[in-house]
Parts: structure tokens; C-alpha cells; sequence
């Protein structure tokens, strides 16, 4: 941005000294004008070096991968199995499949194994590394937690299935529309079960119109790009035939602290049999991490231009 500034003032001084050209010696205006032209082809290589930051030829591809909840916080509960071992599963073979089809890609996973993993902690990964993306994975749910009495009177826990709600979501970062962000809810609920998140994330409270403007000048700089790469991701599950719930902004913990572009994709609804299924087989797998492999190659690709 500020390079752009830069470009601005030497075309205004460059402007200027069209403008007082008949007051000026031949030889001065020959080398004023040779100055300017060098400092312009200056601030157009720094214009392009800034566009395509972290992508010279040697230097590694960062891309941070955070497999979703871990240990104790199970994540969403399906019918055969639960949202923390999935998003792990194909998250390795995410990394695997990134290593293989994106030269210098250096991926960092924030869990390889089954183990509870701070908020605060998992974006530090990326920001300590310099990531140049970060992507949380998840598995969304449609089924809701109530109250039942049962046959003695008494009230328990049950869960209400919803089996036909399916699809792809992607989110970025935002804090607008509050009472419709279901997924935040859900996504942010293991950060109230961890023993420091109130010092971690004192600025962050989502219901908080003040926090919204703060992280909306804070983040504004990733969040376009944020959206391109959740674009991408959504245009990927699309051409596989994944039903397709957008693009969405909601107030989420896990990419509040982020230095870069973030995203946390909802890969299917673990509460749906068929989707849970595909999520499980070696195929459906296999899909899905091929789908966000080829989103994270064309978004690497559309900064170069
Ligand atoms: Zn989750």
C-alpha cells in the first residue's frame, strides 16, 4: 500500500516538473528527469516485490494446516465417528498431497496426533513461521443438543438429528450478523474450556460491536485475501459435486489473531450418514484434500499476476 503511495508522489513532482519545464536549464531538466525515472523504476519493482511477497523462486511456501479440536475436545459427534480423528486424517494427507504438487511448500501441521491444542497456540504456528496461509479444517453439524424428559420424568441430554442437512462452507473472519452465526458458536465453544483463553483473548469478544470495528481495521488487510482463497476453496468443492453453503464472515477465535491470510473450512456435516461416510472412505479423503490443494495452488498462482 504504502508503495503505491510512493508511485503517487513521484508521478505528482514528476507532473510538477513538466509544468516548470521552460524555467529550468536543459541539463537540469535531464537530470532531474533521469532521477525520477530511476526512483520510479525503484517503486515498480518494490510494487511488484510487495505483490508477490514470499513467492521468489527459493524462498518456502508456507502454509500452516490446523486439524480442528484434538484430546478431550472431541468437535462434532457423528454416527460411526467424531470431527477431531477425521479432520486429522486428512489433514496428513493434505500435507502430503501440498509437498508433493506445490514446489518449495513447507506445510506445518498445529497437531499430528490425537492431542488438545490451545487456540492461542495453533495461530501462533503460523505467525512465529511467517505462514503465508493458515487454513483450520473442520466438520459441521447440523444436530442440536436438547433436554428430553425421559420415562421416569426425569430430564437428560439428548441430541436432535437433522440427517439431511449437507454441504461445504468456508469462513473467514468478521463480526457482523451475530444471532446467525451458528458455526462460530460451535467453533468457538472449545476456547471456554481452556484454562487461560480470557487472558489469551481478552480482546476478542464476538458479541462485541466495538471488537467487530477494532478487528475490521486490524484485519482488513487479510481479509480480502482471505476471501479469495475461501472462494477458491468453495469453487474446488463445487467441481467435485460438494453441495455449496458459500462463503461466509463469522466471529472466530482460531483466525482473530492471524498475520496473514486465514480460513476455516467446513468440510461436510459429520451429522449427515452420507456425508459422514464419504468424509471416511480413502476416497472422499483423498477428494478433499486433492479440492484444497488445487484452491491453495491457484491462489498462490493468482498473486503472481
Ligand atoms: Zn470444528
Amino acid at each position: 500500500m504504502i508503495s503505491h503511495y510512493f508511485t503517487l508522489l513521484i508521478g505528482a513532482e514528476l507532473f510538477q516538473n513538466i509544468m516548470h519545464i521552460e524555467r529550468e536549464s536543459k541539463l537540469r531538466i535531464i537530470k532531474k528527469k533521469f532521477t525520477l525515472l530511476l526512483l520510479f523504476f525503484v517503486a515498480a519493482i518494490y510494487n511488484i516485490s510487495a505483490a508477490t511477497k514470499g513467492l521468489s523462486i527459493n524462498e518456502p511456501y508456507i502454509i500452516v494446516i490446523d486439524p480442528g479440536h484434538g484430546g478431550g475436545k472431541i468437535g462434532a459427534k457423528g454416527r460411526k465417528s467424531t470431527e477431531k480423528d477425521i479432520v486429522l486424517d486428512i489433514s496428513k494427507k493434505l500435507k502430503t498431497l501440498l509437498e508433493a504438487q506445490i514446489p518449495n511448500a513447507k506445510v506445518l501441521l498445529t497437531r499430528t496426533t490425537d492431542i488438545d491444542v490451545t487456540f492461542l497456540s495453533r495461530i501462533q504456528l503460523a505467525n512465529k513461521n511467517k505462514a503465508n496461509i493458515f487454513i483450520s479444517i473442520h466438520a459441521n453439524s447440523a444436530d442440536v443438543d436438547i433436554r428430553v424428559r425421559n420415562k421416569n420424568g426425569k430430564y437428560v441430554n439428548s441430541v436432535r438429528r437433522n440427517p439431511k442437512v449437507r454441504g461445504t462452507e468456508t469462513l473467514v473472519l468478521g463480526f457482523h450478523r451475530m444471532a446467525e452465526q451458528d458455526v462460530a458458536i460451535r467453533e468457538n465453544a472449545d476456547l471456554l474450556l481452556e484454562d487461560n483463553y480470557k487472558e489469551d483473548f481478552s480482546d476478542f469478544n464476538p458479541s462485541d460491536p466495538s471488537s467487530y470495528i477494532i478487528f475490521q481495521l486490524m484485519r482488513n488487510q487479510y481479509r480480502r485475501e482471505s476471501i479469495k482463497l475461501a472462494s477458491l476453496i468453495q469453487g474446488q468443492y463445487v467441481k467435485s459435486a460438494k453441495i455449496d453453503r458459500g462463503v461466509k464472515e463469522q466471529g472466530l477465535a482460531v483466525l482473530s489473531k492471524a498475520t496473514m491470510p486465514a480460513v476455516l473450512t467446513e468440510i461436510g456435516f459429520i451429522s449427515s450418514p452420507e456425508e459422514e461416510e464419504y468424509m471416511l472412505s480413502a476416497k472422499g479423503q483423498e477428494e478433499i484434500a486433492q479440492n484444497l490443494t488445487n484452491a491453495i495452488k491457484m491462489y498462490k498462482e493468482h498473486l503472481k499476476i
